[in-house]
Order: structure tokens, then sequence, then C-alpha cells
């Protein structure tokens, strides 16, 4: 019988029978290949560069940002934090993506969200040149990925999916992938890149208007899912043998943390007697997202060289 978990406990959550898909060891194995890359890019006198700008004091949005920038600086990486109260206003927030835009030594420019509710995220994300948009999400980058061309800037999250399943030796091809959410930033971009030429999984999105969802994620040899609803995947809901990525990160009251809370994932910990390979959470996709952030900015400052030497 699988011990419960010791919500006590530090580090990962743990994932007992299923095989462990450890986002930190990918994330390490993947930072080495673009320190490396960096290193080159310094090297032919273009260090790679990302601007984080942050608006307001979401204490979240503020740790999200301090670990981009302490991962720029372990790899090799320049950064600039810009930092600006709550009222900032949407003229001024385009000014700054229009001066970062124009920074020629600016390689990436991430916006970090949610920006505060008076401010139009999306117009921001259009501005953005999209040889910047390090986080994937402008249309003209979403727009080739829909026609299949995954050599550019990728949307973090579901590339680092991506990333890990290589890792773990998952096989897509053929196999049937539900992935569970139908956002912009993860479960959109997911399901096409699962489905994409070269992973040739066969896929289905589920979402809240999703009839039978339990029999939906029944059919699934990889299931991911990306809900934001803490454990709300069920064993009975997952193929034995199936692999389940779990991309939630929920906060949930603890009172036995000295913080009082703890991070939870999508799925419920009793998935692990059904699966066969697992993330955990926190320690899974987390990791993933901000390496593959980092190997983003990388790529643009190579474009950048190419450009240079083309010219
Ligand atoms: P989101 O924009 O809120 O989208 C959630 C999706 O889940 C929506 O498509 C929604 O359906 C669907 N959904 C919600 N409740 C459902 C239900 N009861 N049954 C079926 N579908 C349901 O969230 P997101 O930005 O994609 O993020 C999802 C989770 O991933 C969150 O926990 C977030 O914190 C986490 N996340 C993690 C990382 C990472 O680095 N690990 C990065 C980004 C996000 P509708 O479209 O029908 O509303």
């Amino acid at each position: 019988m699988r011990p419960k978990r010791d919500s006590t406990a530090p580090g990962p959550a743990v994932v007992d029978d299923a095989t462990r898909l450890d986002g930190r060891a990918c994330a390490a194995d993947l930072d080495a290949r673009t320190a490396h890359r960096a290193a080159a890019c310094t090297e032919a006198g273009v260090q790679p560069h990302l601007a984080v700008v942050i608006v307001g004091d979401d204490p979240a949005s503020h740790v999200y940002v301090a670990s981009k920038v302490r991962a720029c600086e372990r790899l090799g990486l320049r950064s600039t934090r810009i930092e600006h109260p709550a009222n900032l206003d949407q003229a001024s927030l385009e000014a700054i993506v229009d001066d970062l835009n124009a920074d020629s030594s600016v390689h990436g420019i991430l916006v970090q969200s949610p920006l505060p509710s008076h401010l139009d995220e999306e117009a921001i994300t259009d501005r953005i040149l999209p040889s910047k948009d390090v986080d994937g999400f402008h249309p003209v980058n979403l727009g080739r990925l829909v026609q299949g061309r995954t050599d550019g800037l990728l949307p973090c999250t579901p590339s680092g999916v991506m990333e890990l399943l290589r890792w773990g030796n998952v096989d897509l091809r053929g196999k049937r992938a539900v992935v569970l959410g139908r956002s912009r930033i993860v479960g959109m971009p997911m399901a096409l890149l699962l489905a994409a030429k070269g992973a040739d999984a066969t896929v289905t999105v589920a979402h809240s208007r999703t009839e039978d969802l339990a029999k939906v994620c029944a059919e699934a040899d990889v299931l991911v899912a990306a809900v934001g609803r803490p454990g709300m995947v069920q064993a009975s809901w997952v193929k034995q043998g199936a692999v389940v990525v779990d991309v939630g990160i929920n906060r949930v009251d603890d009172d036995t943390r000295e913080r009082g809370w703890r991070l939870e994932g999508d799925v419920d910990e009793a998935v692990a007697d059904v699966a066969s390979k697992m993330t955990p959470v926190p320690g899974g996709v987390g990791p993933m997202t901000i390496s593959m952030l980092m190997a983003n900015t990388v790529r643009a400052a190579e474009a950048c060289l190419t450009k240079q030497a083309t010219h």
C-alpha cells in the first residue's frame, strides 16, 4: 500500500509507485546546455539579456521574477528587472515595452503576469517584438506553432513539458494524449506541441464544458492536467500505466507549515498508484518553465548573432 504523503516533510511531494518525472534533474541537464550556448554567444560579443518588467506588489509574482533573475545569473545571462507600482498606466507600460524593443542589447522581454486589472495584458503581449517574445505568447509565435513550425520561441510551460517527456523517454507517437485545460499559455499550445509532426500524439483537449471528463481522461496514454484545481484528477480517471503530467500549481492552506500553506498540483497523489510515470509538485513542470525561458532568451540572442553575421 502506498504510504501517505508526509505534509510536513520538505522537498517534492511523494510520488510513490510511479516513476518520478523529475523536473529538477531534467532542468539541470537543460540548464547546462543553455549555459554553454550562452557562453558561446558572450564570447562572440553578444551576452544574452533578459528584461523582466513587473508591475505592482503581488508577492507570488515577485518570487517568480526573483527566481528568473537568479536563473539568469546562474547561467551567465544578463538580466534587467524593471519594477513599477500598481498604478502604472497603460501608455507608460507600452512606452517601457517600446524602449525595450528598441534596445538592441535586450534579447528577451517578459512582462510578468498577472498585471493589475486596469492594464490590458493582451495589448502588451501584442506590442512585444515577436523576436524578443521569450514567453512565446505573441500571436506571431503562437501562429507559427499552429503552422507546425516548432523551431521558434515556444511557450515555456508546454515546451518544458515536451522536454521533460523526451528526457523521461516517453514515446508519444500514435499515443492518445488528453490535455485537461485550454488556456492560451498552457492547454492550447500543449495540445499543438503534442500533436505536432515528430511528437505525433493523437490529442483531445478537455475543459470545463467537457462531458464525462473522467471517461475522457481515462482514455489517455498521456494525461496533462492544467486546470488550477488542487487534486482534481482522481486515480479512477487514470488508465493503468498512463503517463501523468501535473502542470497545476495551487496554494492550499496548511496549518502544519510555518508559512500556513503548501503547493499542490491538479492531480491527486493517489494517481501515483496507477500511473507509470508522473511529475511531482513541486519539482516537476515548474523548474522546466524557468529553464525554457532561459533557453528561449539564448535562442533569441543566437538569432541576433546570425542576423549580424548575414548583414
Ligand atoms: P487557466 O487559464 O485558468 O485555465 C484553466 C483551464 O482549466 C481552462 O481551460 C478551464 O476551462 C479548465 N478548467 C477549469 N476548471 C475545470 C473543471 N472543473 N473541469 C474541467 N476543466 C476545467 O489556467 P492556466 O494558466 O492554464 O494554469 C493552469 C494551472 O497550471 C494553474 O494551477 C497554474 O498555476 C498552473 N501553471 C503552472 C505553470 C508551471 O510553470 N508549472 C505555468 C503556468 C500555469 P474553460 O476554458 O472552459 O474555463
